[in-house]
């Protein structure tokens, strides 16, 4: 049986550490603050905002969220980074993804300070992961590594494979993996013969972005699975191909008419040595790095 590695128990450990941290700060005088910015009302967008700023609230870090109307242009948002980026009592800055489409998001996400880049977005920081600086990695691929490393995974010398380059996921992930000393292959939609790639990886990384792409023929037996992928499933024909059978999941759509599916299909996490279940996986972990990013980030500016 492959072992479930626990999102939940993972994220609660970190989180559990930061609010120590934080204590600790508090007794020099200091409260790492983090300032959010939302636009608009998708609702995915204000859930995670709202999990954003409880999660400030439970840990002790100070946290303001900033909500512009909806037809702000980019220099008004740039006005706003701006004068965050000047706050003494903000060490992280957020910005809700996606904005609206008046707004030049790349622009937006250049004007954050590095030093108060806790999505780790800014190229600046991008450059420092690459030349293995200490510096503020993305969120998600940073929860990645924090899984593999507190499920006692090794890294060193491990094929790694990451389905997916993107800027946020796969290309942070393969370099944090890089860092951790493991031989690290990135894959994507051009990749020639991707099984016979994704059959070499001792860890495999899934952030493609599709519902249950990798099937049990692309894992290598053994391999640990990282499922970074979320998406939703609301279509019957598609929900029986992945989870015929399964009463758990028939109890779920039948309620809300969905479900949420990582990018591997069920039936390969079967092949895996061990995997991280969606939901209850590196999503989980998503927020507990935020926070701890938010509190690296307050020492580094405050030279702690
Ligand atoms: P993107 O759409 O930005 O990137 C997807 C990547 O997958 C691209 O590099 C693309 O290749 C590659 N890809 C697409 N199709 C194929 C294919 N057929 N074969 C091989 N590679 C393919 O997605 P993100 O990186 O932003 O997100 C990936 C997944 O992770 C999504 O499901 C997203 O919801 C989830 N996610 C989860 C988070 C969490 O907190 N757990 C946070 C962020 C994302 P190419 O570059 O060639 O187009």
């Amino acid at each position: 049986m492959a072992r479930v590695l626990n999102g939940a128990e993972i994220a609660a450990a970190i989180k559990q550490e930061v609010k120590a941290e934080v204590r600790e700060l508090g007794v020099g005088g200091i409260r790492p603050g983090l300032a959010a910015i939302l636009v608009g009302h998708d609702p995915a967008s204000e859930i995670y905002v709202r999990s954003k700023v409880q999660a400030c609230e439970e840990l002790g870090i100070y946290s303001d969220l900033i909500t512009p109307r909806e037809t702000v242009t980019t220099e008004e948002m740039l006005d706003l980074v701006a004068a965050l980026n000047d706050r003494d009592e903000i060490d992280g800055i957020l910005i809700q993804l996606p904005l609206p489409k008046q707004v030049d998001a790349k622009v937006l996400l250049d004007a954050v300070s590095p030093a108060k880049d806790v999505d780790g977005f800014h190229p600046v920081n991008a450059g420092k992961l690459q030349a293995g600086r200490p510096s503020l990695a993305p969120c998600t691929p940073a929860g990645v590594i924090e899984i593999l490393r507190r499920s006692g995974i090794p890294m060193a010398g491990q094929r790694a494979v990451v389905v997916g380059r993107s800027d946020i996921v796969g290309k942070p992930a393969a370099m944090l993996l890089l860092n951790e000393n493991a031989t690290v292959t990135i894959c994507h939609s051009k990749t020639r013969d991707l099984a016979a790639v994704t059959r070499e990886a001792d860890i495999l990384v899934a952030a493609i972005g599709r519902p249950g792409f990798i099937t049990p023929e692309m894992v290598k037996p053994g391999a640990t699975i990282i499922d970074v992928g979320i998406n939703r499933i609301t279509d019957r024909t598609e929900f029986e191909r992945f989870f015929a059978g399964n009463a758990k999941r028939e109890a779920a759509f039948a309620k809300r008419g969905s479900v949420v599916i990582g990018d591997v299909h069920p039936a390969a996490f079967e092949v895996s040595g061990a995997y991280t279940p969606v939901p209850g996986g590196v999503g989980l972990l998503t927020i507990a790095m935020l926070m701890s990013n938010t509190v690296r980030a307050a020492r580094m500016r405050r030279g702690v």
